[in-house]
């Protein structure tokens, strides 16, 4: 199901368009039971979310897109997650916590026939530790007589109830008018990057490396004229090269192609051109030249691009000046020194023969795919657990502590939370990290995992 809120739109393909950009979020939060999934149904206006009448049915946070008097807003079901695995309690908080963190407002749902349960109290913490608006919704009031227990909710302290039906829709209008004025118009940008159109390639590497060779090797014919593609960007700084059937936007192409004849100052030109190359781009193929020991710039480069979150192919040029030496101390060099990055896809090409460019695309595609890879709650918990089973944290002052749960909080790179019952040693957290990688791949992305401490 190709969901229009996926897909993304680069503001600049829009251009005259009134009210584009990014969609505020909102996080429907909730216990189990009470009616989160139906209420989404309802205002997404479709019928294919899982309902089912059972605490506890397994099904991810899954994001619709969402229209309310002609603005358009992203609804985040924060689901309901594999309860068996920890508490109901633990589960349910860890859900709410990602869900809110990554919103704009929260929308809390409580059955109002059953009023506020713990869970509800444990829930309403931490939506205040948020400090994100909250509109609240009473729901289940099926008739005038439940609006009394619908009243009843003023006493959480969270304004007022707004008493609906999610079932048969009643109220549910001025819960939308709620919710309106609680979203921001436009919230701010995760890192910089505007979605959609041709993927974004940044080219980098310390200057001679090949940069400005390897362009005008992959553009040569592959070209793409301006306004040849519609709706794309004229920006004479970027490149649009068709490669491997799909049209690829190099970022800051000017910048490679501007010789730099600075005698002092020419490193930091370079460094700052990666940096702004690595904002705008999805992707980095960095260059190394291979027929040289690498470089305290060519690690500085690379860790620039690791942190910067992008995606990351790794091209060796000048390979047609390979020998059986040079190869044997590259291949030292890359395990002393690149460990960092060992999970990006490699290619040794020649720029100036042409060596193995078709290998490029290829790489990139496996990177990007990396980057955005989602792994459901039930999966990751499921290797969670298995993991924890057989390689359980080392005991430290008499404590063990355990991942009880985890959830993949984003992509672009993949983002995830472990909450466990105790700090996680570093050395614990790479093991994880390994294990992730051998078990879902992420070829070709950083990913980030971070650990909420239980008590
Ligand atoms: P979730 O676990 O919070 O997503 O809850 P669901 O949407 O799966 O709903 C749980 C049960 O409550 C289902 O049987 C729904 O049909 C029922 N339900 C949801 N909203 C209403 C409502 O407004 N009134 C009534 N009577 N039942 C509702
Ligand atoms: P940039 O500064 O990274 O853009 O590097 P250039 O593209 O200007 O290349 C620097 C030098 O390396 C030039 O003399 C190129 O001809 C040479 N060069 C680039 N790619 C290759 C290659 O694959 N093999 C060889 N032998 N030389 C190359």
């Amino acid at each position: 199901m190709a969901l229009a809120a996926e897909e993304g739109f680069d503001p600049e393909d829009l251009e005259g368009l009134e009210g584009q950009g990014p969609l505020p979020v909102l996080a429907v939060v909730g216990r189990p039971n009470v009616g989160k999934s139906t209420l989404v149904n309802r205002i997404i206006g479709r019928r294919e979310a899982v309902v089912e009448d059972k605490p506890g049915v397994t099904r991810d946070r899954v994001t619709y897109e969402a229209t309310w008097n002609g603005r358009r807003f992203k609804l985040v079901d924060t689901g309901g997650w594999e309860i068996d695995v920890l508490g109901l309690d633990a589960a349910v908080a860890a859900q709410a916590e990602v869900g809110i963190d990554n919103s704009d407002a929260v929308l809390f749902v409580v059955d109002a026939n059953v009023g506020a349960t713990d869970t509800d109290e444990a829930l309403i913490k931490i939506i205040r530790r948020a400090g994100k608006p909250v509109v609240l919704c009473a729901n289940k009031v099926d008739g005038p007589s439940a609006e009394a227990d619908a009243a009843m909710l003023w006493s959480l302290g969270l304004g007022e109830p707004h008493a609906v039906s999610a079932l048969h829709g009643r109220g549910s209008g001025d819960l939308l008018d709620a919710v309106m004025a609680a979203l921001p118009d436009a919230p701010p940008q995760t890192f910089g990057v505007v979605e959609g159109g041709p993927r974004r390639v940044a080219l980098i590497g310390r200057p001679n490396v090949g940069k400005s060779s390897l362009l005008n090797k992959v553009a040569g014919e592959n070209r793409v004229v301006v306004n040849e593609l519609a709706g794309t960007t004229r920006d004479p700084v970027d490149e649009l090269i068709q490669l491997g059937g799909k049209t690829w936007k190099f970022i800051d192409t000017a910048g490679i192609r501007r010789r730099v004849h600075l005698t002092s100052g020419a490193d930091f030109y370079a460094s700052l051109r990666t940096s702004s190359a690595l904002d705008k781009a999805e992707v980095a193929v960095i260059l190394v030249d291979s027929s040289e020991p690498l470089a305290e710039q060519d690690t500085r480069i690379i860790s620039m691009a690791v942190e910067s979150g992008r995606a990351v192919v790794i091209a060796y040029n000048k390979w047609d000046q390979m020998d059986e030496e040079r190869r044997y101390y590259l291949e030292r060099e890359i395990e002393q020194d690149l460990v960092q990055v060992q999970w990006a896809p490699r290619v040794n090409v020649s720029a100036l023969t042409g060596r193995h460019m078709e290998k490029l695309v290829p790489a990139i595609e496996t990177a990007l795919a990396g980057w955005e890879t989602r792994i459901s709650t039930a999966r990751l918990n499921a290797f969670l657990g298995e993991l924890v089973a057989s390689h359980p944290h080392p005991v430290r002052g008499g404590k063990q502590p355990r991942i009880l749960f985890g959830t993949q909080a984003g992509i672009r790179p993949p983002r995830f939370v472990l909450f466990a019952s105790g700090f996680l040693e570093a050395g614990y957290r790479r093991y994880v990290e390994r294990r992730l990688r051998e078990e879902f791949g992420f070829v070709g992305t950083p990913i980030s995992i971070s650990v909420r401490v239980r008590e």
